[in-house]
Parts: structure tokens; sequence; C-alpha cells
């Protein structure tokens, strides 16, 4: 009676927390409703670690002996966790999001991994079909741990150049075949009775190791603007990881957390995919970027750094202005500075939009999330789609600490790391404004004709500092007359 009792609170326990993920999940598709929707996710969080110290009343009288030592561990393991976590929250800069993201993704695979790990040293899966889900699961996890800290490492600048070898991708074929292998034959020992898991340490020791090998050298030839797809890729690969793990285990939050997360990171790839036009199958199997060293063609023009203040008073007497906001804008934190120029503008009557990429920045929807943070409305906030043809009708586009997204080699250049991906039509506008530091390139490291195009105008400076000097100069020009 008491365990049926336990079950049903356990399980209980389980579906709230597993709406209240599912209910976070959704309220974190809109930046306005997102901060309650990831305290609502936290919450679902709390509760599944709630339902999985419940378990200890439902344990058989041989496991009991060991519930002391085994809530230690677990308990001690919570409180790592979650200082490391807490610690890193609020010390990782907001540009620094995408490396945290990758490492914490990783983590998720590696635990999914060392659930499988647990599973199978302990000989405690038994049949084909848990055996080999729990396989599965230990494959996909831990490809996405060592795939996830490769990408960590390329975001984090420690590695820097794509490896680009004759034959890798066969090669990886090659590695990924000799893992299923050794996994096929560990399936078929065990539960064709020549030899029970636990007499396999060794076999399940080189599963893993290939496995983790095949994540290295799969991330390992990817590059540059391709990086934001993979990291959603090992995204989905941890959630679905987890959620086969979940099944091994017949725990329903985790189940239902990892397909959960396997979904949406299943349909962050497709968009950001589609976003940056390369098939999902590309990016999974094929070597991305340019295989040889590429000589960037000549560039016709010169660059023209013009001052601050003449780029605010122009577009103060402009009648539409499109800003591109990039990855430099949350390197200076000017998203508040930014704001305050626009709304001088606005007073002044001039028309003003946010042009967003789905990649610009280095993570998916920081833009959104920057210009929120400042309080931008979002009815000025335009996606590339919605607001791509308006460029060529615009005054002035203002691309501010933003570089690739806004890079129109991606259009012609076939050599090119980023063509193929769309791009905004900044060079489609009137007049078009540069604001960054100096020569520095972008994320794809190549050097972007748009600065040197006729209409184009470079405004040299931090962001913030150059918001500051263009606010300054529209108000020195004092109120917008009645009739402006
Ligand atoms: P880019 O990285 O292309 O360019 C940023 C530009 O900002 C640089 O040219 C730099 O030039 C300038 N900059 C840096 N700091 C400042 C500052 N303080 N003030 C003013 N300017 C500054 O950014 P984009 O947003 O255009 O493109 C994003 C790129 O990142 C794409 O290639 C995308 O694929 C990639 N990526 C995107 C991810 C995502 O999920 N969004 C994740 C990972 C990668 P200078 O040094 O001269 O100032």
């Amino acid at each position: 009676m008491l365990i049926t009792i336990s079950q049903l609170i356990i399980g209980s326990v389980d579906l709230i927390a597993a709406f209240l993920l599912m209910f976070g999940l959704w309220r974190m598709a809109s930046p306005v409703t997102a901060p309650s929707g990831i305290l609502v996710a936290g919450v679902g969080m709390l509760a599944a670690v709630v339902a999985s110290f419940l378990y200890v009343f439902t344990v058989d009288a041989v496991a009991k002996p060991h519930l002391p030592l085994n809530i230690g561990l677990a308990a001690a393991a919570l409180i790592i966790g979650a200082g490391v976590a807490w610690w890193c929250g609020r010390k990782v800069a907001i540009t620094a999001m995408p490396q945290a993201v990758a490492l914490f993704n990783g983590m998720g695979g590696g635990a999914a991994g060392a659930i499988a790990a647990v599973e199978l040293f302990g000989s405690q899966t038994h049949g084909v079909g848990p055996l080999v889900v729990t396989l599965l699961g230990a494959l996909i996890g831990s490809i996405s741990l060592s795939g996830s800290v490769i990408a960590w490492a390329k975001l984090d600048a420690l590695l820097k150049k794509p490896l680009h070898v004759p034959g890798l991708q066969i090669f990886n074929g090659v590695v990924l075949l000799a893992c299923l292998m050794v996994g096929a034959y560990i399936v078929f020992a065990a539960v064709g009775g020549a030899a029970p898991v636990l007499t396999m340490p060794h076999l399940i020791e080189i599963f893993f190791g290939i496995a983790l090998l095949y994540g290295i050298l799969m991330t390992l030839p990817i590059g540059g603007a391709d990086m934001p797809v993979v990291i959603s890729v090992y995204n989905a690969f941890t959630g679905l990881a987890v959620g086969l793990e979940g099944f091994v285990l017949q725990n329903p939050a985790l189940m239902i957390a990892g397909m959960l997360v396997g979904a949406a990171g299943l349909l962050l790839t497709l968009l950001m995919a589609k976003a940056m036009n390369r098939s999902v199958a590309k990016i999974l199997f094929a070597s991305f970027g340019p295989g040889k060293k590429r000589k960037q063609g000549a560039i016709k023009g010169s660059l023209k750094p013009v001052q601050a203040s003449d780029a605010g008073i122009f577009m103060r007497y402009a009648k539409s202005v499109i800003i591109v906001p990039g990855y430099g804008l949350a390197v200076s934190q000017g998203q508040g500075k930014l704001y305050d120029f626009v709304k001088l503008l606005q007073a002044a009557g001039v028309s003003v939009k946010f042009a967003i990429h789905p990649v610009a920045g280095r993570m998916p929807g920081q833009m959104d999330v920057l210009l929120a943070e400042a309080g931008v409305p979002y009815d000025l906030i335009v996606q590339l789609a919605d607001v791509n043809e308006e460029f060529k009708d615009a005054d002035v586009a203002l691309v501010i600490g933003a570089n690739d997204v806004v890079n129109p080699e991606a259009r012609t250049d076939k050599t090119s790391p980023i063509y193929g991906m769309p791009i905004l039509n900044a060079d489609q506008a009137k007049k078009c404004y540069v604001v960054k530091r100096g020569d520095g390139k972008g994320y794809a490291g190549i050097v972007n004709p748009l600065f040197y195009a006729d209409n184009t105008f470079m405004v040299y400076g931090d962001a913030a500092a150059v918001c500051v000097s263009m606010t300054e100069a529209v108000r020195g020009l004092g109120a917008p007359a009645a009739a402006a």
C-alpha cells in the first residue's frame, strides 16, 4: 500500500514537472514572456529533482542499505552542480553565452551517457529493446558531449581553424560504423546468451571511446558561420539521449524533458539551417566552408570615415532609417544608448525600424533579447524576411556592430564561407553608415565589400560611444519644430 501511494505521489510530481517544463518552454517563445518562462521551467526542474529523491520510498530491501550513501552522493552532486551553474550564470558575459550554452549542453549529453554507463556496467539492462535504447542513448549522448566541447573551444577561439583533411568524412563514416558494430556485438552477445553485458567492460569502454572520438571528428571540420546550427544540432542530440535514457529508467519526467529539448533543438536546427541556406544533411555530414585556402577577390572602392556627429545629424533629417544591430552592439552593451538615439529620431518624425538577422550576434535570438533589455517596443523589431524588401526605399541603413550578416559576398561568391546565407540588404539603402571600432573582421573572418561601397560611410568607434556622440549632436540641434 505504501509503495502504491509513493508511486502515485512520484507520478503526480513527475506530471507537474512535465507540465511546468512544457508551459515554461511555451512562454519562452516571446522575449516578453521568456523571463517568466525560464522561471517556470526552473520550478519544473526543481519538481523533477524532488521526484527523483522521492524514489527512496520505493527501493527494495536489498538496495536499502545503500540509500544513505546514494542520497549523500546525489545531494553532493546537486550542491556542486547548482554552485557551478550559479557562479557561471553570474560570471559569464552576455557575449560569452554561446560558449556557456555549448558547455552546459555537452554536460546534458554527458549525463545521459553516464546513466547509460551505469546501466551497462551494472548489467541493469535486459532484453534487446532496452539494451539497444541504452546503447543508442550512450552513443548520442557521448557524441553530444565531445562535440559540444569542441564547439565550445571553437566559439571561445581556442580552436581557430576548421580541420580540412581530404577523406575525413569517409574516415568519420568508418569510425561511426565501427561504433555501431561494437554496439551490435554487445547486443548480440548479451541477448544470445554468449556473455552477460557485465562481462564485457572493455567492449563497453571501446564503444564509449569511439562514440566520443566521433563527436570530436564530426565537429572539427565545421567552421565559422555554421557553428550556431551545430550547437542546436547537439542540443537536439542531448534531448534525444536524455529522453532515451529516461525510457530506460522508466522515468516520465526525464522522458518528457528529453523529448521536449530534442524536439525544440530539432526545430531550431531546421529554422537555423533555413536561415543560413544549408540543408540539414549537409550540416550533419558535409565538411563546411571552403575546403581549400581561399584568396578573397580584390575589393573595389575605398573606406570613407565620417564623424559620428555628422552621421547622427544626417539621420535626424532622413525620412526612414533601418538599423542592423550585430555582435559588436552586444560587446559594447550600447543597446540602451542606441535606443536613446532612436527616440530622438522618432521625436523628429523619422521612421525607424530594427532589422534582425536570425544569426546576428553569437546566439539565436541574441539581438531580440538585447533590444528587449533596452525597452525597444516589439513593433519596431522586424525579422529578415519581413524587412529585407524595405531597404531599397530606406534613406539610411545604420549597421551597428554587424558585419557578416550584411556581407553582399554571401550572394555572389561561391568560394565564400558564408555563400548562400541570406543577408540583410543594407547595401540597397540610399546611404549606409557602418559603426565599428576599426578593421576587425566578423565571425567568418572575411573582408566585407559593403564597407567599400560608394554609398557606405564608416563611423569608427565603440558602438555605445558612437551612439552617445550621435545623440549629443542631434540634441545640439535643439527641439524639432512643431511641424517637423
Ligand atoms: P560579426 O561577428 O560578423 O561582426 C561583428 C563586428 O562588430 C566586427 O566586425 C567588429 O569589428 C564589430 N565590433 C566588435 N566590437 C565592437 C564594439 N565594441 N563596438 C562596435 N563594433 C564592434 O557579427 P554579426 O552579428 O554581423 O554576425 C554574426 C556572426 O556570428 C555570423 O557569422 C554568424 O554565423 C556567427 N555566429 C552566430 C551565432 C548565433 O547563433 N547568432 C553563433 C555563433 C556564430 P571591429 O573589431 O572593427 O569593431
